[in-house]
């Protein structure tokens, strides 16, 4: 159970008051509101200061010189404050909402004077504080702080109702119970499962959103565990669910899934890409799980099946497209190897695959996975010497990438007699590939010698 604070108006940043002191001088209401409240509460940093106000939009914008018409509609003005701590808070209209008949956005929004109304609307009673700092008054009408002390997380009314009218706040719930470490009570778990296909109908980077805050909290498994047990895993990540009771073998302490969470939650908080990565890691393990006669489980080449879904997944949840790639990548190679017998050809050819700047992310990802087997901790000693290898190669400027190449494209267009296009990338390929073998042969006499004898464009490959 956490401890609350008492609201201390010092903790409000300058340009904050006066944004509420200018409303209220100009007679209207004006309190702050939801996620601040609530963070304030905790003792926690403060990440937006949202108002609430009684006062319209145009009165809003009248108020205050640089303002942005966020969302007019629904009663939200940006008003950019130019001091420190504060930046542009969002200023919104008192509203109440109704007719939820596609279950993502109310049919009608309606502007009103009654904080009590506006409070009533919002999702969590931890969400549905209000304070105004200037009079020192708490507004907390659900027993939010009550909640919060007990750490809690309970919708405001009846939530089948609730989720309902909004199937991303099941969502919201989920991730609540990560980055606020909270239960969720019971009532309020059982209406999420019933709430499955509301959940389905939300738009997929509003899903993705949710996702993504969720794996900024310290322990993402617990928002994915509240999926999982709600039955709102299957809808929104049925590639983790699927991993669900799959046993692993002798190397593992728990199943795939189990496995999976605690690599999530070992992988570097503040590397997201990291996070997702450890995420998807394992997803091509069900699909490639075969038993040996002593009972015992592999997966081979489960990476590249986990590469696969991933890219589904992330598409599907309309993730950037540089994301996927990046996360991909890691995911397809989390299986890499090292021996300390390697050649400096072989850890040229590692570098060349990873991409020296996704080494450190890799590596992150091994140290995860590991904590998440359950049976081994910390930092391998061969990472330490696969990193002590790879500055070396770094130090000593041998070639690994196409920019190394002591020939370029155009070079390979001249030689050859041969138009752009993917051949002469596929032919710069093969002389790196020579390259990182026989470092001395990054030579541009020779390279060029090995282009005008050695290579067709048709065979793309030497002739040799
Ligand atoms: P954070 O900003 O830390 O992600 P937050 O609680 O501030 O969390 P916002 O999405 O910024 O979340 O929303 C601000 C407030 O608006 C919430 O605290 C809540 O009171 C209300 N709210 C947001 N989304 C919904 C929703 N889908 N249904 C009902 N109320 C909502
Ligand atoms: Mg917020």
């Amino acid at each position: 159970m956490s401890v609350t604070r008492p609201l201390d108006p010092a903790a409000v940043p300058g340009p904050v008051a006066s944004l509420l002191r200018g409303l209220q001088g100009a007679g209207h209401r004006a309190v702050l509101v939801g996620g601040c409240v609530r963070d304030l509460v905790r003792g926690v940093e403060v990440s937006d200061w949202d108002v609430g106000t009684s006062a319209r939009p145009e009165a809003v914008q009248a108020l205050f010189p640089k303002t942005v018409p966020t969302g007019l509609k629904h009663g939200t003005v940006t008003v950019l404050t130019n001091g420190e701590g504060a930046g542009a808070v969002e200023v919104t209209t008192f509203r109440v909402e109704s007719g939820y008949s596609d279950a993502r956005r109310p049919d009608h929004v309606e502007f009103t004077d009654d904080l009590q109304a506006d409070l009533e609307r919002r999702d969590f009673t931890v969400n549905a504080m209000a304070w105004d700092p200037i009079a020192d008054r708490e507004y907390d009408p659900f027993a939010g702080r009550a909640d919060l002390a007990a750490g809690l997380l309970r919708a405001v009314g009846d939530p089948r109702i609730r989720f309902h009218e909004d199937g991303l706040r099941p969502m919201r719930a989920a991730r609540f119970a990560a980055t606020l470490e909270v239960a969720i009570v019971p009532e309020t778990f059982e209406a999420m499962g019933e709430a499955r296909e509301q959940v389905a109908r939300v738009a997929a980077e509003r899903i993705r959103d949710e996702l993504t805050k969720m794996l900024r909290a310290r322990e993402p498994s617990r928002g994915f565990e509240v999926l999982r047990r709600s039955g709102l895993l299957a809808v929104v990540l049925p590639e983790l669910q699927a991993t669900v009771a799959v046993p692993q073998n002798r190397y593992h302490a728990y199943d795939v899934y189990f496995h999976t969470l605690y690599t999530c939650d070992a992988a570097p908080k503040e590397k997201p890409e990291v996070r997702l990565a450890a995420l998807f890691h394992d997803l091509g393990k069900p699909a490639t799980r075969a038993e040996k006669p002593d009972g015992d489980a592999t997966f081979y080449n489960h990476q590249f099946e986990s590469a696969r879904l991933a890219e589904r997944a992330m598409t599907r949840l309309r993730y950037p497209g540089d994301v996927i790639e990046r996360v991909s990548h890691l995911v397809r190679l989390h299986m890499f190897d090292y021996r300390p017998e390697w050649s400096d050809a072989a850890v040229r050819r590692f570098l060349r695959a990873a991409g020296p700047e996704n080494v450190a992310d890799l590596f992150d990802l091994r140290i995860a996975d590991n904590v998440g087997n359950g049976t081994k901790v910390g930092f391998p000693h061969y990472l330490g010497e696969l990193s002590d290898r790879i500055e070396q190669v770094l130090a000593s400027a041998q070639a690994f990438t196409l920019r190394d190449l002591a020939v370029d494209g155009r070079d390979v267009m001249r030689e050859l007699k041969a138009p752009a296009g993917p051949k002469i990338g596929a032919v710069l390929e093969r002389l790196l590939e020579e390259v990182i073998e026989h470092p001395e042969r990054n030579d541009r006499p020779y390279l060029l010698k090995r282009l005008r004898e050695g290579y067709t464009i048709d065979t793309e490959s030497p002739a040799d």
